[in-house]
C-alpha cells in the first residue's frame, strides 16, 4: 500500500503564482487519483509491499507493468514535482556545490532558469522539465507523460516542474510559458534541490 504525502505547504501559499484552486485539484484529485488506481493495480501482486522507488524500477523495465509503471511514476514525479516548489523560494539556498556546477555549466542561474523555460516549453504534450545531476554535470531535460529520470542508469534527479496543462490550465489557460516562467522565478525550492545534490556525495 502507498500512501498517498501531504502538501509541504499549504494550498494557499504559492498564490498568487499557482492558485488555492489549482493547487487543490493536483494534489487532491490528479495526485491522489494516480496513489489510489496504483494501490488497485499492486492489489494481490508481488508489487505490493514493495517500496515506490522498487515499484518504479521493476516495471519500467517489462511492458506487461506499463500501468503499473504509469501510475507509480507519476505518484513519484508529483511528489518530486510538489517538493521542487516553495513558498519561501530563495537563490540565497543555493548550496556552494550545486552553485559551481551551475556556472560550470549554465554560467549563471538566471541562465539555468530561462533553460528551464525553454525546455518546459519543447515538451511536446504532457511531461515534466526536469534538473538531473549526470557524471558531474547538471542538465536539464524534458521528460514526456510519466517518464522519469529515476530509471536512467547515473542519473540524479535534483528538481522536476510539470508541464501536463492540469498544473496550469486554470490560472493561466494555454499559456505554459507564463506558468514556467513564474515558477522558476517566484517557487522553485533551491534548498530542496541543493540538498538533492548533496544527497549524492558532491561536496561543498
Ligand atoms: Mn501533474
Amino acid at each position: 500500500m502507498i500512501e498517498a504525502k501531504s502538501l509541504k505547504y499549504n494550498l494557499s501559499d504559492l498564490e498568487p503564482f499557482i492558485s488555492a484552486q489549482t493547487l487543490s485539484f493536483h494534489h487532491q484529485k490528479h495526485y491522489q487519483g494516480y496513489v489510489n488506481k496504483l494501490n488497485e493495480l499492486i492489489a494481490h501482486t508481488d508489487f505490493e509491499g514493495l517500496s515506490l522507488e522498487e515499484i518504479i524500477l521493476r516495471s519500467a523495465s517489462d511492458t506487461l507493468y506499463t500501468a503499473v509503471f504509469n501510475q507509480a511514476a507519476q505518484v513519484y514525479n508529483h511528489e518530486f514535482y510538489f517538493d521542487s516548489l516553495s513558498p519561501a523560494s530563495s537563490t540565497k539556498d543555493i548550496s556552494s556545490s550545486l552553485n559551481k556546477l551551475i556556472e560550470k555549466d549554465f554560467s549563471s542561474v538566471e541562465s539555468l532558469k530561462e533553460k528551464l523555460v525553454e525546455v518546459g516549453l519543447s515538451v511536446f504534450g504532457s511531461g515534466y522539465v526536469w534538473l538531473v545531476y549526470e557524471e558531474d554535470h547538471l542538465k536539464v531535460l524534458p521528460f514526456s507523460n510519466a517518464l522519469t529520470p529515476l530509471v536512467k542508469g547515473g542519473m540524479t534527479p535534483l528538481l522536476a516542474i510539470d508541464v501536463w496543462e492540469h498544473a496550469y490550465y486554470l490560472d493561466k489557460q494555454n499559456l505554459r510559458a507564463a506558468y514556467l516562467k513564474e515558477v522558476v522565478d517566484h517557487l522553485l525550492d533551491w534548498s530542496f534541490v541543493s540538498s538533492n545534490l548533496k544527497q549524492m556525495g558532491v561536496s561543498e
